[in-house]
């Protein structure tokens, strides 16, 4: 060894003791928090108990006089159609508006996809020696969940500025019939922020697939939910699909969960007229109806999409300053040391945040080792496996600030200490 990288070896060593003292001091304090999920907390939850009382028990009929109390209305009532028609850019007419939860939606959509074909195939997917699905990621480790459980594989589609990779999503899509499907989160994406370019939604829209029965999830989860006053836009992929010749190609997913109550919002669907009659014949076996009094309230509650955006400047003002310190902690403690890079979102529930390749597993067992539980490391990959081993996602809005300013610190520190664990192995 050179007398230099003796030097550089006793200071790393010098650091790495230092290190050590702080976590345990971390340890000593018995932490109990959890950054884990990307849920609400209690005061963006208090922002919604409007709802609890913007109906009264003899407001329940819908304008066109339908009783909300009872059966039936499988597409949802006219003004909750209308309302989620203004969100989703389209006309009432092209939406289905369902229970509580989008995934649900997926879920199904997919499941009823495996048992009886959709428009444009000749197959049930699950007759089919294999379906695959593009899965840009990181992504939402719930989409993969869907595709993992109902025995769809997987192909992982690297992300650029702008959106996923089209170039790989072109040749992958126009090589192989298997491919049926590829899930997208278009604005904020979920864990990385992005929003998708015009460009990669016109491509999206026009791709050369070669399974006719092949179909957009675009789950635009986070389409209202802006943290700058500069939202972002996307171009109407409906509208996309419909000029490039493929207008059953997209099912638009969207639900008020984050806007209200995650576990009491609206799910929302907009489709071409032959996926929607397609999917209302499935729909119509399972249930006989959604919870239209739920419709109904939603309605009141929010009005129309003026009222949707000025709710979530409220959400916005609470989450915000909560972004913005794990954002200046990481700067603070990480910047310029080349140990991580993190993204910086405009809008959506998380930071992304990638250690050095072969870290995040053990920063997050360390951290957990501490009181801290965050996304179990590879969650945002197929299959729960990150190939460099690097994402992690950080959900900033539950935790009260004081809570996120320790996970933050502790987290920082996780990552320094283990990424010189890595350097002196
Ligand atoms: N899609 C994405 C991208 C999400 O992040 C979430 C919630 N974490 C959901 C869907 C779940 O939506 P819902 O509550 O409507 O099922």
């Amino acid at each position: 060894m050179t007398q230099l990288a003796q030097t550089n070896e006793l200071t790393l060593r010098d650091q790495y003791t230092f290190l050590v003292r702080s976590y345990e001091k971390f340890q000593a304090q018995k932490l109990k928090l959890n950054m884990a999920r990307g849920i609400p907390c209690q005061e963006q939850l208090d922002l919604s108990n409007g709802l609890f009382d913007c109906t009264g028990p003899g407001d329940y009929k819908t304008g066109n006089g339908v009783d909300c109390r009872n059966y039936g209305g499988i597409e949802g009532i006219p003004e909750v159609r209308e309302l989620c028609a203004e969100l989703l850019e389209t006309d009432p007419q092209q939406v289905l508006v369902g229970g509580n939860s989008s995934l649900n939606l997926m879920f199904d959509l997919i499941a009823h996809a495996m048992f009886y074909p959709l428009p444009g195939g000749s197959r049930a997917w699950g007759k089919l020696p294999a379906v695959k699905f593009l899965c840009p990621s990181p992504g939402y480790d719930r989409h993969f969940a869907i595709c993992e459980h109902l025995g769809i594989e997987m192909i992982p589609v690297n992300y650029r500025q702008d959106g996923p990779d089209m170039d790989q999503i072109e040749a992958l899509v126009a090589a192989d019939p298997a491919i049926k499907g590829i899930w997208c989160v278009p604005k904020y994406s979920n864990p990385l922020g992005i929003t998708y370019s015009d460009t990669v939604i016109r491509r999206l829209a026009a791709l050369p697939a070669k399974a006719g029965d092949f179909r957009i999830f675009y789950d635009n989860a986070y389409n209202v939910h802006h943290l700058t006053a500069t939202p972002a836009r996307l171009l109407n992929i409906l509208d996309a699909c419909k000029q490039a010749g493929h207008p059953d190609r997209v099912f638009v997913f969207g639900s008020t969960s984050k806007m209200t109550f995650p576990g009491a919002g609206i799910a929302m669907l907009a489709s071409s007229d032959a996926n929607l009659n397609w999917l209302k014949k499935k729909i119509g076996i399972q249930t006989i109806g959604p919870d239209k009094l739920n419709q109904l309230r939603q309605v009141r509650f929010f009005r129309n999409r003026a009222g949707i955006e000025a709710h979530m400047q409220k959400h916005a003002a609470i989450i915000k300053p909560k972004f913005d310190l794990v954002l200046t902690t990481l700067t603070a403690e990480l910047a310029g040391k080349s140990l991580a890079s993190w993204s910086n979102p405009q809008g959506g529930y998380f930071i992304s945040l990638d250690t050095l390749p072969g870290c995040a597993k053990q920063v997050v067992a360390k951290a957990a080792a501490a009181g801290v539980v965050l996304t179990p490391a590879g969650a945002t990959f197929p299959y729960g496996r990150d190939p460099e081993d690097k994402n992690i996602r950080l959900s900033p809005t539950f935790p009260s600030l004081p809570e996120l300013k320790k996970a933050m610190q502790l987290l920082t520190l996780c990552i320094q200490l283990v990424s010189i664990e890595q350097e002196l192995a």
